[in-house]
């Protein structure tokens, strides 16, 4: 089996994985990404914030984007005692912020090809197997396709954290179990527009969503004991015929403690999983992903920078985790949420790259 090298290796080509992978072959590094599933792949989350817009140009994918078509809406329906109101995401003088109601399978090929035109070389279908581990240092991987030594590799697997596996690093659990169920439907709901609907249900919350003429999305939070039963469906779809069975993924709110350290970063939901109301897990995959590729290339350059890089990328995620965690617990104030975690004031750590980031994040009405 052929033994490869290059200046990074990503895992995972999912939006964080794809920034990352994006922002290092930018720099002029050589970057291999794998990735274990064959395009396109399901993954929930259609609702994407207006903040990824200009990530996407730095990036270099957002014409392709703009072209697929996708619904665009000026903000979400929230439904809270009773009353309905309408949130916008904002505006600036070029009209109102817009987000996109993207089926992932295309989100993610569209970045996926983004990333492979800027010399990425993706190895797919396959899994990256081992971490390979010298004198301390994450050097690589071992994979399907073979061993693939770097000087840095960032984990970008989602929420099966491959690294925190592999390294046995300890996940900071911040919140109760929550298990999100989520299902498509297939017909015509004619009192929608093309906006989100999020409502507050005792124990937690649902969200709907048109994700494309005659496709709809739900997604219901179930909180311990809160004894949903498991046929249930959001009422305004009653009429409506299910396009999937439903599923399941737990979005407990936990962050990798150390999720950056010698030779690795770790982005996107391998890294940290909050709310998924919100609806910035896209936004927070790609901002994190960018930011690994941006210390990476530093690294890289000057191996003197490595430690002052982990710890600023660290600071910076466990910034923003304690900022949505915040956030979403004094909405639902009845969801167990680990007092620990507010014992510090949020947003402590302004550092740089946040602010700058942040500068991206227009919305950010509600979290
Ligand atoms: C029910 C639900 C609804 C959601 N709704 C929204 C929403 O409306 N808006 C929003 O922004 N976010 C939403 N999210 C969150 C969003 O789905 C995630 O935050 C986002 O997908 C994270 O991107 P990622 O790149 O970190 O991981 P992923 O998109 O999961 O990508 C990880 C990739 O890594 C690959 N991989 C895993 N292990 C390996 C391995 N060992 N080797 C190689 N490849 C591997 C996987 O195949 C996958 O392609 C929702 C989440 C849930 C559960």
């Amino acid at each position: 089996v052929a033994a490869l090298r290059s200046d990074v290796l990503v895992i995972g080509g999912g939006p964080a994985g794809t920034a990352a992978a994006i922002t290092c072959a930018q720099a002029g590094l050589s970057v291999s990404l794998v990735e274990g599933r064959a395009f396109p792949r399901h993954r929930p989350g259609e609702t994407l914030h207006p903040g990824i817009e200009p990530l996407l140009d730095r990036l270099g994918a957002a014409e392709a984007v703009r072209r697929a078509g996708f619904l665009r809406h000026p903000g979400v329906w929230v439904k809270q005692d009773g009353c309905d109101r309408f949130e916008r995401y904002g505006e600036d003088a070029n009209g109102p912020w817009l987000g996109f109601q993207a089926p992932r399978a295309e989100f993610d090929a569209l970045l996926l090809a983004a990333a492979r035109a800027q010399g990425v070389r993706i190895y797919q279908p396959h899994r990256a197997l081992s971490c390979v581990v010298e004198r301390g240092r994450v050097c690589g991987a071992e994979t399907t396709s073979g061993v693939i030594h770097a000087a840095f590799t960032v984990d970008a697997s989602g929420d099966g954290a491959w690294l925190a596996g592999q390294l046995a690093l300890p996940v900071n659990r911040a919140s109760s179990r929550f298990i999100a169920r989520y299902g498509y439907m297939r017909g015509e709901c004619p009192g929608r527009d093309s906006a989100p609907r999020f409502e507050y249900l005792p124990g937690g919350w649902v969200w709907t969503a048109r994700v494309r003429p005659g496709l709809y999305h739900w997604t219901r939070l179930v909180s311990p004991g809160a004894g949903v039963a498991r046929d249930w469906r959001p009422s305004e779809f009653a009429d409506l015929e299910p396009a999937a069975a439903v599923r399941g993924a737990d979005v407990s709110w936990r962050i990798v403690d150390r999720c950056a350290g010698p030779g690795y970063f770790v982005a996107g939901d391998a890294a940290a999983v909050t709310d998924p109301s919100s609806s910035k897990g896209v936004l927070h995959a790609m901002m994190s992903g960018m930011l690994a590729g941006h210390w990476v290339a530093r690294c890289v350059l000057s191996r003197s920078l490595e430690r002052e890089g982990s710890e600023q990328y660290s600071r910076f995620l466990h910034s923003w985790f304690r900022h949505s965690a915040g956030r979403a617990s004094e909405f639902f104030p009845e969801l167990r949420v680990a007092a620990h975690l507010f014992e510090r004031p949020h947003l402590l750590e302004h550092t740089q790259e946040y602010c700058a980031i942040q500068a991206c994040d227009p919305g950010g009405s509600r979290y």
